[in-house]
């Protein structure tokens, strides 16, 4: 399969004719071809969505809305052959594909429906003689730059709130997965007019870079690592550019020993491994008072070692591979690094000795808070599980990361649940439940998870520019 950029109605190679291989992390075996955007095709992409902006933003809510309703039904329509190549792409197991797909379409319906919303205060005399209304206007040419694990969800969460308030986009597709988003703006031709999407691969210095400092986009939306946020938000600043950044997470899952520690284990077994953990709010490191540690941890080692790993075709597989090699020596070193800190592991923990970039599912014990595996974001099947000692320092161990992005709480008792969920640090803080999103609330992070919210119609806001209108009539 042979990728192309879209910029303004036409389809194009990179300027220079460069292209990279796509692989499937199942087979090791290239599955497409993608262009390796240049400074120049960001250039023709922006200018093609400035000239499409201002009919885009002209048209009303409805036409817009209506637009977005059929990019769904289009999606849907089309369900078998997206679902195939995000397999092949991303090596995600069918069953994950097809919750993330169901989110995919109501999250364009959700946006669709937002799209004839927006809100603002009322209308009013706040000045003799003066009426005062406020506008939400759209900012202009958005540029997104979207994540590996998610590629047409990922997609989704930008495009969605940025076309429906009437801003027109410029797409960076990571480089590891652009297979979906180009496909996506193929079968969206007929649907939005020409340059409302335009769709750049390429790498993230060179395109997510152009698209940072350009003069002529108003806002910058990337999902990814801090790293990546930080990069970005720098550029940015030379033009003083909207910046929504959601990035990376540590999510803490804080359990107490009134919690049902076999309900804990079920949901951690698919959740911590859902996606392979290369998910920004996996529950990923179980912080646990002393009373339910040992029940737990070996709740979880029963749970995590019945895993079924193998072919994301097959519909009894659970887990897939990493979506690369190099996510796969990412991780690895991770655990390598924590056992040679003295942490141990109490199942998994190593690579799988079969072709495609396969790690075993894992569960870490005695890990020290300070140490890296605890710190850091592995983004991998591997869960921590620390003995915390009471509630005061579960709470604290919890909030002792630089990430903020999602957290759980386990216990029964009311009163425990509201204090937890005041004090814990993160955008979302679920109660005997973890990673179940709907389209209605708001995704996004505090300290280095980054700003902005994904979803909801808080992002719809976050996409638009309010106005005040004050109208001097004397009367
Ligand atoms: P990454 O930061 O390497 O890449 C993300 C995107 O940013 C890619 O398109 C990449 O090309 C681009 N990029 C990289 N450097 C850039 C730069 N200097 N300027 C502009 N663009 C740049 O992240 P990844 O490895 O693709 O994805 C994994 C990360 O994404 C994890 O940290 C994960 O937690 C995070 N993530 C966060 C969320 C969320 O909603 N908060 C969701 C999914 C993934």
């Amino acid at each position: 399969m042979e990728l192309l950029n879209r910029i303004g109605g036409s389809w194009q190679p990179s300027s220079d004719g460069a292209t990279v291989e796509v692989m499937n992390p199942a087979t090791e075996q290239p599955m497409a071809t993608m262009p390796v955007g240049t400074p120049e095709d960001v250039d023709a992409a922006v200018e093609a969505a400035a000239v499409a902006f201002p009919g885009w933003a002209a048209k009303t809510p409805r036409e817009r809305s209506e637009a977005l309703f059929q990019v769904a039904d289009v999606i849907e329509e089309n369900l078998d052959e997206l679902r195939r190549l995000e397999i092949e792409n991303v090596g995600k197991p069918v069953s994950i594909v097809d919750f993330e797909f169901d989110l995919t379409v109501d999250n364009w319906r959700f946006f669709a429906g937002a799209a004839r919303h927006l809100e603002g205060k009322a209308a009013g005399e706040y000045w003799p003689g003066a009426t005062s209304f406020v506008r939400r206007d759209p900012l202009g040419v958005v540029a997104a730059i979207t994540p590996w694990n998610y590629p047409l969800n990922m997609a989704t969460w930008k495009l969605g709130p940025a076309l429906a308030a009437g801003n027109t986009v410029v797409l960076k597709p990571s480089e590891v997965t652009p297979v979906t988003a180009v496909r996506l703006a193929q079968l969206l031709e007929g649907v939005l007019p020409s340059g409302v999407l335009n769709v750049v691969c390429g790498t993230g210095p060179v395109v997510g870079e152009a698209l940072a400092g350009h003069p002529d986009v108003a806002m910058i939306s990337l999902t990814g690592s801090v790293r990546a946020g930080k990069a970005v938000a720098r550029t940015a600043a030379d033009t003083l550019k909207r910046v929504h950044l959601e990035l990376g997470g540590k999510a803490p899952v804080v359990v107490f020993d009134d919690a049902d520690v076999q309900a804990v284990a079920d949901k951690l077994r698919e959740a911590s491994f859902y996606n392979s953990g290369q998910d920004c709010t996996a529950p990923c490191r179980v912080v646990a008072t002393s009373s339910v540690h040992d029940d737990l941890a070996d709740a979880l080692e029963s749970e995590i070692s019945q895993i079924a790993v193998g072919d994301p075709n097959d519909r009894e597989v659970e887990m897939g591979p990493l979506v690369s090699k190099q996510q796969l020596d990412r991780v690895s070193g991770y655990v390598e690094r924590a056992v040679s800190d003295g942490a141990k592991v109490a199942t998994g923990g190593s690579r799988m000795d079969s072709p495609g970039y396969y790690y075993q599912p894992s569960l870490i014990l005695g890990a020290d808070q300070g140490s890296e595996i605890i710190q850091h974001e592995v983004f991998g099947p591997v869960l921590t599980v620390q003995d915390a000692g009471d509630e005061a320092n579960a709470l604290a161990w919890a909030n002792d990361v630089d990430y903020g992005l999602a957290a759980s709480v386990w216990t029964r008792d009311v009163g425990r649940a509201m204090r937890m969920t005041r004090e814990i640090q993160a955008g979302t803080v679920w109660v005997n439940d973890h990673i179940t999103i709907v389209s209605e609330m708001p995704h996004g992070g505090f300290k280095n998870s980054g700003y902005g919210k994904d979803m909801s119609a808080y992002a719809l806001e976050h996409y638009t520019e309010v106005k005040h209108v004050m109208v001097n009539h004397g009367t």
